[in-house]
């Protein structure tokens, strides 16, 4: 399955790649939603939340992780992850991702349109 992460994961595209090992990726959103926006997925072409099975339950956990950690490195003390899932949820790219949103200077700088 060849979707547009798939082709930032193979390096057939351009990304700003932030972290990567070899079961998880991270990178720069191309049209930012917040003074940090980093998109966090599996390199496993899992189509969204619904299309996730026992045998990917570590690697989830791994997601929430690797998410901790690089929010850690970034020194956020607080930030978002967000799952989008259908058409209906806002999902655009059928490739499961979690949206890291943070960098805000306070709480009220942090209303993201689009975004609970
Ligand atoms: P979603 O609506 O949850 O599927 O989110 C898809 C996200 O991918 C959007 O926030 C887009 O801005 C982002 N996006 C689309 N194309 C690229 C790209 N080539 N590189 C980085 N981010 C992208
Ligand atoms: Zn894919």
């Amino acid at each position: 399955m060849e979707c547009l992460f798939c082709k930032i994961i193979n390096k057939e595209l351009s990304s700003e790649i932030v972290y990567e090992n070899k079961e998880i990726i991270s990178f720069k959103d191309i049209h930012p939603k917040a003074p940090l926006h980093l998109l966090i997925l599996p390199k496993k072409h899992i189509p969204s939340v619904n299309h996730l099975e026992e045998i990917d339950s570590k690697l989830v956990g791994n997601l929430f992780l690797i998410s901790q950690k690089i929010a850690r490195k970034k020194n956020l003390r607080g930030y978002k992850l967000v799952a989008n899932v259908g058409r209906e949820g806002g999902q655009l790219i059928d490739h499961l991702h979690l949206h890291l949103l943070g960098g805000w200077k306070s709480a009220k700088e942090r209303e993201v349109p689009g975004m609970p």
